[in-house]
């Protein structure tokens, strides 16, 4: 038995075995092939088992999504099976004597270029799937498994350490815990696990060993422990543990359908937070009273290029509706750091925490803005919306910001697309906004503090520094009384202040921030009950 401690980041008991999880990368290679018609059947096996990850993709889809998100994977199986695109490949092989990764990526390429140069607007769209396709193909001639996890059963994946991309691209159904060597408490990977609902932790002192493949452990996430190989007695008394904290949960089910009040009347707005459309199930199965924050960018990660506008109204849409008239509050793009999508092309910074990131790419990159602000208003028909911008420091970028939105507002009316009432407001994370907040409230309709940012940038501690995280010090009188500012100041310019950073979980500052006067918290879902419970009691 082998005992790791660890930084815990949710609560929660996990057993199972342990899959070592690798980075993901294949790095093209063009090798000379003898054997050329061995090298063909290599690949037709690799195309028997892409055009069967298809037909599963599609199925899971159409339970998940419906017909119209699913038909994308039909496209892909109708595109894989194309003539002129497999005789390329085989061809190549043959005639080149090259290594089928090579031919199917060189076809990909080529194709791709074809496509995209045609005039027919759908063609045009095409030049993606097949990059699609072929990367598929490559993956499994390479051995690499899509969502990372090669095991029927959930895991619990070891790791060095996982960026937002990877963790965004894991296959949640498999994963019982994650435990990373490195990370830190306050990044985004750490705000992914909460939203997903399963015990993790990160900075932990395991050595990443292959044998430790397949191994029995347990992830204690109440006392941050990891356990390899746990004796009789330890397995005995984590069941026990597990059972236990589940039992708690239980009893918090009971204060679903009441409201977030304290004893003496004053009542809290309690939302949630999330990433993707299926957190809505646990934002609902929680009894949240709307959506806090929508962290848009999490759509634009794990993907090779943009989100269209259409592919995000389809998002906005989903959760617009099924929240069925509670407000949702969706964050425009917050990009850059530790958030790196390829595509972007993002310089390389030395400071990207204080680099080219969130607005400031919005405001510079119009026209993705202008996309996701036209998607974000036309799905607003089919619920309350409301939006809100990240990393604002003066009150000249929030007026910018309400010029390019009324030109979105304006082209949608003569388009004849119809739109609701959308709620301005923004978060409230750099000490620039708090110093200027009584300026700034008096610009938007709300504040939603982001404690995580602010804390990083008042305290001048990089919230993704794990040698750091034990100064990173959210309760800091500085970051405190940066809240109690915020506060007092949007109220005093007629705009409402929410919390949606890591510390609006905390229930240990619930009666604080009730008596600095603060109406909305907003929390990863797995929190929303305990806070109600924490409101109820003070
Ligand atoms: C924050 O900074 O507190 C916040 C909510 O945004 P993010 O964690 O995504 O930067
Ligand atoms: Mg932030």
């Amino acid at each position: 038995m082998i005992i790791c401690s660890g930084k815990s980041v949710l609560k929660g008991v996990a057993i199972g075995k342990i899959y070592l999880y690798k980075k993901q990368e294949y790095v093209l290679e063009k090798k000379q092939i003898e054997d050329t018609e061995a090298e063909i059947a290599r690949f037709e096996l690799a195309k028997e088992t892409a055009t069967q990850q298809l037909d599963s993709l599609y199925h899971k889809a159409l339970e998940e999504a419906g017909e119209e998100q699913a038909m994308i994977f039909d496209v892909h199986k109708m595109m894989l099976d194309d003539g002129d695109y497999l005789d390329s490949i085989r061809s190549m092989i043959r005639d080149d004597k090259v290594n089928a990764e090579y031919a199917v990526s060189i076809t990909g390429d080529n194709f791709s270029a074809a496509f995209a140069s045609m005039d027919d607007e759908y063609m045009k769209a095409r030049s993606i799937d097949v990059l699609d396709i072929s990367k598929r193909v490559v993956n499994v001639l390479a051995g690499i498994v899509e969502g990372g996890i090669a095991s029927e059963s959930p895991v619990i994946l070891l790791a060095d350490d996982l960026s937002p991309s990877e963790t965004v691209q894991l296959d949640k159904s498999k994963i019982l815990a994650f435990v990373t060597k490195n990370g830190s408490a306050n990044s985004h990977t750490a705000i992914l696990a909460r939203s997903m609902n399963i015990p993790a932790l990160v900075k932990t002192d395991v050595a990443l060993l292959e044998e430790y493949n397949g191994v029995q452990a347990v992830v204690d996430g109440i006392d941050g422990t990891f356990i390899i190989n746990p004796d009789e007695g330890m397995a005995q008394k984590m069941i026990r543990k597990k059972m236990d904290y589940e039992k708690e949960r239980t009893e918090l089910q009971k204060l679903i359908g009441k409201d977030n009040v304290t004893t003496d009347g004053r009542r809290i707005n309690v939302y949630a937070n999330i990433g993707n459309t299926q957190d809505v199930d646990k934002v609902l199965a929680n009894d949240a009273g709307g959506i806090g924050l929508f962290r848009s960018e999490f759509i634009y990660l794990g993907r090779d290029d943009y989100p269209t506008e259409e592919e995000q109204f389809e998002i906005y849409k989903e959760v617009l509706s099924r929240m069925g008239g509670k407000k949702v509050i969706i964050r425009t793009l917050d990009i850059g750091a530790d958030k790196q999508v390829d595509y972007f092309e993002l310089p390389k910074e030395e400071n990207p925490a204080m680099g080219y990131r969130a607005i400031r790419i919005c405001l510079d990159r119009v026209n993705i803005f202008k996309t996701q602000l036209r998607a974000i208003y036309r799905a607003s028909a089919f619920g309350t919306a409301a939006i809100m911008f990240p990393m604002i420091i003066s009150v000249s970028e929030i007026q910018r910001i309400k010029e390019i939105v009324e030109e979105v507002k304006t082209e949608l009316t003569h388009e004849g697309i119809s739109f609701n009432q959308v709620e301005l407001g923004i978060m409230v994370e750099t000490p620039a906004a708090v110093m200027v907040s009584e300026e700034l409230a008096k610009e938007v309709e709300f504040f939603s503090i982001g404690t995580n940012d602010l804390t990083q940038y008042t305290l001048a501690i990089d919230r993704q520094n794990q040698s750091l995280d034990n100064i990173y010090d959210s309760h800091h009188p500085a970051v405190l009384r940066m809240i109690q500012m915020t506060i007092e100041n949007g109220h005093k310019g007629g705009a409402w202040v929410g919390i949606c950073g890591e510390l609006a979980s905390d229930t240990t500052l619930t009666k604080t921030f009730i008596d600095m006067g603060i109406d909305e918290l907003s929390v990863s879902p797995t929190y929303v009950l305990g806070l109600r419970k924490a409101i109820r009691e003070i």
